[in-house]
């Protein structure tokens, strides 16, 4: 794939932006819309068709605001066709999902996938007659050994959540193309800029804009942006489940977009900081993040991303719930909440046991997860020190 034209400090500032959108104003506005009026019935009847991106048709199929949004995200990711936008990542996995199974098929999903892809799987793609092998996300190639008559996608999640393995993701998606089976790529980790999918060879790339494109925990959209000639089938199945994000969130995206550039360059700086030094801490035996040698997958992050963003686990050396509980309890600038990517750090207490069928990955004691915010990093060592002594006198 050719290189990057512009840094993508300087993309994320100026895509999507059209002069007939913005009229002038630097964020396109909110273009609300549900009817759209036309000049006369000749005018109407030379409206509609497959495709209305770009042109105003009914507002479930968008207007400039969410057009802006999508079409920077399509600029990120260099080669590809075109993006869709939806009210949150999950629907985003469902529609993709949709749009390349049929009843009979078989889906391939990686074992350290969000719990929310599993519930799909299990749910409503069990429902209507689609199948699922989970696989190890460390496979890499050793995927084709998988591969049945009636397989037809394959899905990643580099890295892992929870865990954060790193899978080899151009090495699964070769063996897909040389199958005919399309792959999809939840990407919400590194994003575009740290990790350009379509360029990868991977075929539909998924974003929970939710986390680092809003970056302020305040709006829940996803996107799926497709490598060239897989838009349609993903367009088609989208228009017909009805799927439309608002237009409200998406000029929320759209502002967020213009400072994710800076926002995951201090998420990086701060959380390698914060990673390096729990690992350094007695009571920590693992730091689960993809940057770390440590990690599952390592060099293959090595090979592949321009970086690392805020998100990684770490484990505790032994201790149970209690202990655990005693050191999250005990932080003051780190919040309990499930979501991430925005300006403010999180801890959450993980058990990715519990989620696993094809791998059953061993941890000496308890995982925490921490995302790490645009706070200072000097002050969340100090919490971390004092959550740490928390858990060893809770730990005994
Ligand atoms: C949050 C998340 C999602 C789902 O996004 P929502 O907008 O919350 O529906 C999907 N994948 C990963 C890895 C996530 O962290």
């Amino acid at each position: 794939m050719s290189a990057r034209s512009k840094k993508p400090a300087t993309q994320v500032v100026g895509a999507g932006r059209r002069r007939e959108w913005t009229q002038g104003i630097v964020n396109t506005p909110v273009w609300r819309a549900s009817t759209i009026l036309y000049d006369d019935v000749a005018h109407l009847r030379a409206s509609g068709g497959r495709d209305t991106h770009h042109r105003l048709f009914y507002g479930r199929r968008g207007t400039p605001t969410q057009w802006t949004l999508a079409d920077a995200l399509t600029e990120l990711e260099p080669g590809a066709e075109n993006t869709f936008l939806y009210p949150s990542g999950v629907a985003a996995i469902a529609a993709v999902m949709l749009a390349v199974l049929s009843p009979g098929d078989e889906l391939l999903l990686v074992d350290s996938a969000y719990d929310p892809t599993r519930s799909l799987a299990d749910g409503l793609l069990r429902r209507f007659g689609i199948t699922t092998r989970y696989y190890d996300p460390m496979i890499g190639a050793g995927i084709e050994s998988l591969i049945g008559p009636a397989t037809r996608a394959i899905f990643m999640e580099s890295p892992g959540s929870l865990t954060f393995e790193v899978q080899d993701v151009p090495a699964i998606a070769a063996v897909a193309r040389a199958h005919g089976i399309a792959t999809i790529l939840d990407n919400t980790w590194a994003t575009p800029l740290l990790f350009p999918a379509i360029a990868h060879g991977v075929d539909y790339t998924m974003l929970a804009c939710t986390k680092y494109v809003v970056g302020h925990s305040d709006v829940m959209l996803g996107s799926v942006t497709a490598a060239p000639g897989r838009f349609e089938a993903l367009r088609d199945t989208s228009y017909q489940l009805g799927q439309v994000a608002s237009p409200d969130d998406a000029w929320l995206g759209s502002r967020g977009l213009r400072t994710m550039a800076v926002r995951l360059k201090q998420h990086e700086t701060s959380a390698l900081e914060i990673a390096h030094w729990l690992a350094d801490q007695p009571d920590v035996v693992e730091v689960r993040h993809p940057a770390l040698p440590s990690c599952p997958g390592h060099d293959v992050w090595r090979r592949d991303f321009a970086g690392s963003s805020g998100l990684f686990s770490f484990v505790l050396d032994g201790g149970g719930e209690r202990a655990r509980a005693a050191l999250i309890d005990s932080l003051d600038h780190f919040g309990i909440g499930y979501s991430w990517g925005g300006y403010e750090s999180l801890a959450l207490p993980v058990d990715p046991q519990r989620y696993r069928t094809a791998t059953t990955p061993a941890f000496a004691g308890p995982l925490v997860r921490l995302q790490i915010g645009l706070e200072d990093p000097a002050d969340l060592i100090a919490d971390l020190a004092r959550g740490l002594d928390a858990f060893r006198r809770a730990r005994g």
